[in-house]
């Protein structure tokens, strides 16, 4: 039987490095936790910021704790366009070559030299989970969503296999809002072409020139 997996929506989000958190809040601030995220240790936080880029600004930004050795802030497509930002789909911790912004907060403001990304979609998963669906770290698949009005399937998706991970698959909204199912999202990995759109269109292609590549 296949995998069925939780698609979860990331809104935007900033990681902070306990230095950046500190000039932005204040030298005694501590982050006041509100609500546990579905992977274990994570939770969002009470305090919120400003993220300012050449066009626009984003306000209430929630920040995900614990603190991280590097601040990096998440948002969407949409966002990015609104702030007057380039797009660059990384995945987490891969900031080099990354725009950067202004982020504001109560004590004070800093000029993020790099750092924004729109997160590349990816699955969560322990280690069983990937036995179960044979797939390894770092994988890149399909998914096909269900939706009753707005199915898709998602290529170039990441797998990422870890034992403190829960099973789910983390979208931005930009990308939940394509596939419109509030209901009970989830979707079903295919693991074809190295899940890459490009491989796929080569397969459609040969099909209409008669040629059946066996899969
Ligand atoms: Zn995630």
């Amino acid at each position: 039987m296949s995998l069925k997996i939780p698609i979860e929506t990331s809104a935007r989000h900033i990681h902070l490095s306990q230095a950046d958190f500190n000039t932005l809040f204040g030298p005694e601030a501590k982050l006041h936790y509100i609500k546990e995220l579905s992977q274990p240790g994570q939770y969002a936080c009470e305090e919120r910021l400003t993220i300012a880029g050449p066009k626009n600004s984003l306000k209430n930004v929630v920040i995900l704790g614990p603190c991280r050795p590097a601040t990096q802030v998440e948002v969407s497509v949409t966002d990015a366009r609104k702030l007057g930002l380039p797009s660059i789909i990384r995945q987490s911790g891969d900031i080099e070559d990354t725009p950067g912004c202004t982020l504001i907060g109560p004590a004070g403001q800093i000029e993020l030299k790099k750092g924004v990304i729109v997160a590349k979609r990816h699955i969560h998963m322990t280690p069983l989970d990937a036995v179960r669906a044979r797939v390894k770290d770092n994988d890149i698949v399909f998914v096909i969503t269900t939706s009753y009005e707005r199915s898709l399937i998602f290529s170039d998706v990441v797998v990422r296999v870890s034992p403190s991970f829960r099973l789910a698959m983390h979208v931005d909204t930009d990308e939940a809002n394509a596939f419109a199912n509030e209901e009970d999202p989830c979707g079903v990995i295919l693991k074809l072409f190295d899940g890459h759109t490009y491989n796929l269109q080569s397969w459609a292609e040969e099909l209409q020139l008669g040629i059946n590549r066996s899969l």
